[in-house]
């Protein structure tokens, strides 16, 4: 027997077997918040969704995007979307009017759901319709199913369920087309390694648009665990809500792991504390965090470290590390060194390392493409291996990311393409050459970082550049520090030497990521 997996059958089986359990905990005090709603609840509205895009002829296939921060409409649209075949486009809300604009034009999106917070972004187009998720404009889109007929969707585990857009190599962010087998098989397998059950409690402090937030939100509703929604990070309300709430799991970047850890030092101070809770099981990813941060986290929080490794196109899971008997029993300090390599290959993933030191997978779970982009499928899937574009090496079966390939940035757990940020220093008057790269930052991880040869003559200062950037671009891909030189490292055919101008900023670092 076969049977296609859909991600509709995550929400289906819960609301069958926990349908007065509850599901979901949304942000108070925000327009638009639905409260708590029960599986039942959450099942209703998915339904009510799908019926209601059906009826706006929205069909199958269709693209439908969203931008938000967290919120229990998000975790709505994965299913009342997804799970009727209509395809999701998750935007990160932080990214440029422009970035925006290019994003539901280059997947075709025919409806955009928007939080109020960043209605303005959305352009206006008469081939695109625009839904604000205020509590007003999207009443009707998303009440309960009611009296009305569900939306039959036969599934096919090949469709697209969504396409998360990632910056990579190339100037404009790529469209991550993953199918519902990619992001099944991603979050079962997740589930099954961080060992989700219906007792667990998962906070959002990772934003929902990335990686649908890296398939978790699938692998909690699956087993009808609670989701507690985060809209916005801060430590103090991270820790203050783990302990109201009970949260056992969440996934975050090292960023978020740093901001609970200044939380907790500011509660210290301030003559409060923080009972270590070992029910709790904190998932990193993003980058490699420092091992006196995972040693923190474990006797000062008292959480257990999982660190995964993984990215958009592999759904993303594809290492893990999570203690092993052995290394649990070892002093917290040793446990910290093992904990920071990216760990073992998940279940049903295989890893190789090339002879050029590039980590290459394969997994059920890697993507199908890049959305009206055969070329760079193609090269990112050639030999029968996806390939990473990050730097590494085996440990007997951990592999380890010491570098990247690929002219990425990755600050604060998000990406940003050196290309984009050097395409908009070069439309700068004033800018003769530049070269952008990270460097290693306690706060961010990388901080985006601008080397500058301004044109004979020319005034600029690193302020004004900053200022210029952050006019063009994301706040978060505009350089925190702008460095001016006279000349930048070249080779011989005039290609510029990113490795030697990082030098300087990496010297007594073991590997050339943060
Ligand atoms: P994204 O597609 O935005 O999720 O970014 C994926 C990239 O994040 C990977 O290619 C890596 O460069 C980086 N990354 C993710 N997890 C880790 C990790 N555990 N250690 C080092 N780098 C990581």
């Amino acid at each position: 027997m076969r049977i296609d997996f859909t991600v509709g059958s995550f929400l289906e089986r819960a609301a069958l077997v926990q349908p007065a359990g509850v599901a979901c905990v949304d942000e108070s005090g925000v327009v638009g918040s639905l409260g708590t709603l029960t599986y039942a609840d959450l099942l209703a509205r998915a339904q009510g969704l799908a019926r209601s895009l059906a009826d706006r002829g929205i069909a199958e296939g269709d693209r439908v995007a969203i931008i938000s921060p967290n919120a229990a409409k998000f975790l709505i649209c994965f299913f009342g979307v997804s799970g009727a075949g209509r395809i999701l486009v998750p935007i990160n809300y932080r990214l440029s009017e422009e970035d925006i604009a290019y994003i539901l034009e280059h997947s075709g999106s025919r409806l955009v759901l928007v939080d109020p917070d960043q209605a303005h972004l959305v352009p206006s187009r008469p081939d695109l319709e625009v839904v604000v998720l205020d509590g007003n404009d999207d009443a009707a889109l998303f009440a309960p199913l009611g009296e009305r007929s569900p939306v039959l969707w036969e599934a096919n585990e090949d469709a697209t369920c969504s396409i998360n857009y990632t910056s990579g190599t190339t100037a404009r962010p790529k469209g991550v087309q993953l199918t519902h087998r990619n992001c099944w098989t991603n979050a079962t397998t997740f589930g099954w390694h961080v060992g989700i059950s219906d007792r667990d409690v998962l906070l959002h402090t990772l934003p929902m648009f990335h990686a649908n937030g890296w398939g978790m939100p699938y692998a909690a509703t699956a087993m009808a665990a609670r989701h507690i929604v985060l809209r916005k990070i801060d430590g103090e309300d991270i820790l203050e809500r783990i302990e109201r709430e009970g949260v056992t799991v969440l996934c975050c970047a090292p960023a978020v792991v740093a901001a609970m850890l200044d939380a907790l030092t500011a509660r210290r101070t301030a003559g409060l504390g923080f009972t270590p809770r070992s029910a709790v099981r904190v998932v990193v990813a993003g980058a490699p965090p420092p091992s006196k941060t995972i040693e923190r986290v474990e006797t000062e929080l008292g959480f257990e470290f999982i660190q995964i490794y993984g990215l958009t196109e592999t759904s993303p899971l594809l290492t893990v590390n999570r203690a092993t008997a052995e290394m649990a029993a070892l002093p917290a300090a040793e446990r910290a060194k093992l904990l920071a390599r990216a760990g073992v290959p998940a279940v049903g993933v295989e890893i190789a390392v090339d002879d050029q030191g590039e980590v290459l997978a394969r997994a059920n779970h890697v993507f199908a493409s890049y959305w009206n982009q055969p070329d760079a499928t193609s090269e990112a899937l050639g030999g029968g291996w996806f390939h990473t574009g990050d730097g590494g090496y085996l440990d007997g079966p951990y592999t380890v990311i010491t570098d990247r390939k690929k002219d990425v940035i990755i600050t604060g757990g998000e990406n940003v393409s050196s290309i984009e940020v050097e395409d908009c220093l070069f439309s700068h008057e004033a800018v003769a050459e530049v070269a952008v790269i990270g460097i290693p930052d306690e706060q961010w991880g990388e901080m985006v970082t601008a080397l500058v040869v301004l044109r004979p003559g020319a005034t600029a200062t690193e302020d004004d550049l900053i200022a210029y950037c952050r006019e063009h671009l994301a706040h978060f891909k505009a350089p925190k520090r702008v460095v001016l030189r006279d000349e930048l490292a070249r080779t011989a055919t005039g290609k510029l030497q990113k490795y030697k101008l990082r030098a300087e900023f990496w010297a007594g670092h073991d590997r050339s990521i943060n």
